[in-house]
């Protein structure tokens, strides 16, 4: 069977906003949910309706989805996010809480798989310049024995008669202030609502094994420390024939020996001589993209900065580049020679060691505010 349109499974228009694409889905998963719709069909009805509006209602997976289909870009993400907003998106169950009175769930009814969280650490570079790479997630796979029924090839499990397949008991308790009925997981088929009497016997009735899946993953250039990117549908298998979760990866970059980063602009800090300083010079900087010729005009004071245009990173979200600052220090030598020393000496006697006019402003206020002595 063929796959439907997402936007003929919501009954929307193409250009459907958030919101029609969300009263759509609530008025759908109302009559289809199974815990109030038993016609048979309804089950399969209500996965479609889920995942249409698990694609559609996140704007890259819709996005993705209007531009390749079905099928997806290979390893697509779904989106960036500084700091630590986890949890995320957790399809119906934060809807359906809202009208379900939270609490009792049917055990049989679809629920979206755990999202997963992997740390990659990167080198500075590989930040900046983005690398494809194949992450090893140790994850639960749905079984392939069983196709996740956790029952023998052949079997079917079947509805545990103890809770009528809710799951859950109701417990009689005798207590001072009169019989209180308490519910409880029903330890017959651990709040499943199934038994499964012929186990499979690859996953031992689990419906999930524990696999170390290769994930190929492409980073984007200009990723920064701290940042997460999100693949989806990467995360556990959904229970239940709900979609799967997502996974995470949070990256931590090292940092560089020369290089310093702050957003998508780059900070260093060159070297120069006084000599250099005093009478002008062009130097070569080292940046992301290699070797660049940097002017340094004479009479440079130590402390200014150059800005590299855009010698920075690429920006994640694709906002162009970042640039390069150049904090130029100069440095007072501390070895000279005798020829060096005598040089300096004969300097300063003809300019009588008098800062020049640059710096006058200043020497003539440090004088004022040595007058009172
Ligand atoms: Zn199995
Ligand atoms: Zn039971």
């Amino acid at each position: 069977m063929s796959k439907r349109d997402y936007y003929e499974v919501l009954g929307v228009s193409e250009d459907a906003s958030k919101e029609e694409i969300k009263k759509a889905y609530r008025k759908l998963s109302k009559k289809y949910h199974p815990d109030i719709n038993k016609e048979p069909g309804s089950d399969e009805k209500f996965k479609e309706i889920t995942e249409a509006y698990e694609v559609l209602n996140d704007d890259q997976k819709r996005a993705q989805y209007d531009q390749f289909g079905h099928e997806g870009p290979q390893g697509g993400f779904g989106g960036f996010g500084g700091g630590s907003d986890f949890g995320g998106f957790s399809g119906f169950e934060d809807i359906f809480s809202s009208f379900f009175g939270g609490g009792r769930r049917d055990p049989n009814a679809p629920r979206q798989g755990a999202d997963l969280q992997y740390t990659m650490t990167l080198t500075f570079e590989e930040a900046i310049f983005g690398k494809e790479t194949v992450v090893e997630i140790p994850r639960e796979e749905t079984c392939e024995t069983c196709n996740g029924s956790g029952a023998k090839p052949g079997t079917t499990p079947e509805t545990c008669q103890h809770c009528h397949g809710t799951g859950q008991l109701n417990v009689e308790q005798e207590t001072p202030f009169g019989r209180i009925v308490n519910r409880r997981v029903c330890h017959h088929c651990h709040g499943t609502g199934k038994i499964i009497k012929d186990k499979c016997v690859t996953c031992h009735g689990e419906g999930k094994v524990k696999k170390r899946k290769k994930i190929n993953v492409k980073i984007p250039k200009g990723i920064d420390d701290g940042q997460q990117m999100r693949v989806s549908g990467q995360g556990e298998p959904g229970v239940n024939g709900g979609p799967p979760g997502d996974l995470f990866i949070v990256f931590h970059v090292r940092p560089h020996e020369f290089f310093e980063r702050d957003g998508d602009d780059i900070y260093c800090e060159m070297p120069i001589t006084f000599v250099q300083a005093t009478l002008g010079d062009e130097i070569e900087v080292p940046t992301l993209y290699g070797k660049v010729k940097l002017k340094i005009p004479a009479g440079t004071q130590t402390g200014t900065r150059f800005r590299l245009r855009d010698k920075g990173a690429q920006n994640v979200r694709g906002f162009g580049k970042g640039d390069q600052h150049v904090l130029v220090k100069i440095i007072t030598p501390s070895k000279l020679n005798e020829r060096q020393k005598e040089l300096l000496r004969e300097f300063a006697e003809i300019s009588g060691n008098v800062p020049d006019e640059q710096n006058e402003s200043f020497f003539g206020k440090m004088k004022r505010a040595f007058k009172g002595d």
